[in-house]
């Protein structure tokens, strides 16, 4: 035991010398390139999350993010198939040798790349896969309009009744969005059910900061109880508050997907291998950063995304159209879109606090003429309803592109129809077309 404490000190010693390594006890530097993946602050193990902006770490913004140093180097030597994904690293082996532990055997499955989830070409084509209105919708081949609601700071859902009322009948889905910046709010999962309650379509969202793999499948089943088909698997944003509180990160939002894919496929739940009765099938989503430097990176993740089941994407908010669409033609290059459902987020700015917001969100890069085109405006709500409509009519026009996600920058959701209100398709022919979709 000593000796094993000793080496353990040496080994963490010497390769913190030379790799700054944190000492996992189960070294993966031959997949990351001879970078640790554990000095990225989330122990991120499958590639950078949506908060890298001009290559920096979004938690330390003087410093690289780690994951595009890695997949930099690994662009350039193109070894492997980097859609594979590591598994997440086992607690019990931190701050051991890394050594004895390959000599043992006992770092075997936290190193391994995980079994390549076996799904269909073309997954858009293919019938509908769960009980998802969303999923319905999105492969009739209507043009898709999300947007979403807060869940409420307190424990009552007045404001999720005041706000649901306008998006009724006018949206397709609505997410129920939570734990912004990881401050306490009711759960996602119950405002989902309770807008589901309602009528509405929801989806509810699930952050790997907050979630144990155990806490995380609790949550399907709790979807599932309560009728609510759609998730959306994300890293979530680092804790703005101090002090600074514990991050759970047992997963990446790739591992994540992988954990809900597996057990929509085999009715396994996969990090326990129990078997389930009945199998929650919930029509799965992703973000990606279609901003993220260097312009490989965004497409390298949302492959990553595809191999490990997001049925559908919601990006990070637009505010450079052009870099957009240059994105989504590398898309349709190499035929992503007929993997994938791609819901591009758009801003709806109408006040001037929330405006100041945007370059604080990790990831957003506020392009100069759109931060002057605001700053000259003299009635911000109005101009926050044009520029959005201006880039849902762009959004639309672009190759690849299945719908787009409102994303309110201010308290008023009234104003969210109002955006999406010329380019509705009658509900009555949406309903027809529903009647009429062939399921296989
Ligand atoms: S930007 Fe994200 S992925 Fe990159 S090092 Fe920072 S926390 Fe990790």
């Amino acid at each position: 035991m000593v000796l094993e404490r000793s080496i353990a000190k040496f080994e963490a010693f010497l390769k913190g010398m030379v790799f700054d390594c944190k000492s996992c006890g189960q070294c993966v530097l031959a997949k990351t390139e001879l970078i640790c993946p554990m000095t990225c602050p989330k122990g991120l193990r499958n590639g950078p999350c949506g908060g890298t902006t001009d290559e920096k770490c979004e938690v330390y913004p003087d410093k690289s993010c780690t994951w595009v140093r890695i997949l930099k180097k690994r662009n350039l030597s193109n070894k492997y198939n980097s859609n594979n994904c590591i598994a997440s690293p086992d607690p019990s082996l931190f701050h051991s040798s890394s050594l004895l532990n390959r000599l043992s055997n006992k770092d075997v499955a936290a190193k391994e790349f995980l079994p390549p989830l076996e799904l269909p070409k073309d997954k858009k084509f293919l019938g509908l896969q769960t009980e998802s209105l969303l999923e319905l919708r999105l492969k009739t081949g209507k043009f898709i309009h999300t947007c979403e609601i807060r869940a409420p700071r307190e424990a009552t859902y007045k404001t999720v009744h005041r706000d649901i009322k306008y998006l009724k009948d006018e949206f397709d889905a609505v997410n129920a969005t939570a734990y912004l910046n990881g401050t306490p709010s009711l759960p996602s999962t119950k405002v989902a059910a309770e807008i589901r309650r309602l009528g509405v379509e929801s989806i509810s969202q699930s952050t790997c900061r907050d979630l144990t793999k155990t806490s995380f499948i609790a949550e399907l089943l709790e979807n599932m109880m309560n009728g609510v088909n759609n998730q959306l698997c994300l890293t979530g944003d680092a804790y703005a508050g101090n002090p600074k509180i514990k991050q759970v990160f047992d997963m990446d939002s790739s591992l994540m997907l992988y954990e809900a894919r597996y057990l929509r496929e085999n009715g396994v739940i996969n990090f326990t291998k129990q078997k389930l009765k009945k199998i929650p099938k919930p029509f799965l989503g992703a973000a990606i950063n279609p901003f993220s430097k260097p312009d490989f990176v965004p497409l390298q993740r949302l492959k990553q995304k595809i191999a490990t089941g997001a049925d559908f994407i919601q990006t990070q908010l637009i505010l450079d159209i052009e870099t957009f669409k240059s994105f989504m033609e590398k898309v349709c290059i190499e035929k992503l879109d007929r993997e994938i459902f791609i819901l591009a987020g758009i801003p709806v700015i109408i006040s001037k606090t929330a405006f100041n917001m945007l370059p604080k969100i990790p990831g957003v890069v506020l392009p100069q003429h759109i931060k002057e085109r605001f700053e000259q405006c003299s009635d911000i709500k109005a101009e926050g309803i044009k520029f959005a409509k201006e880039l849902l009519l762009s959004c639309k026009k672009i190759k690849g592109v299945s719908g787009v996600h409102l994303m309110l920058f201010g308290s008023d959701h009234s104003v969210l129809p109002e955006v999406i209100r010329k380019e509705e398709i009658k509900s009555s022919v949406k309903q027809n077309k529903e009647k009429t979709y062939v399921t296989s």
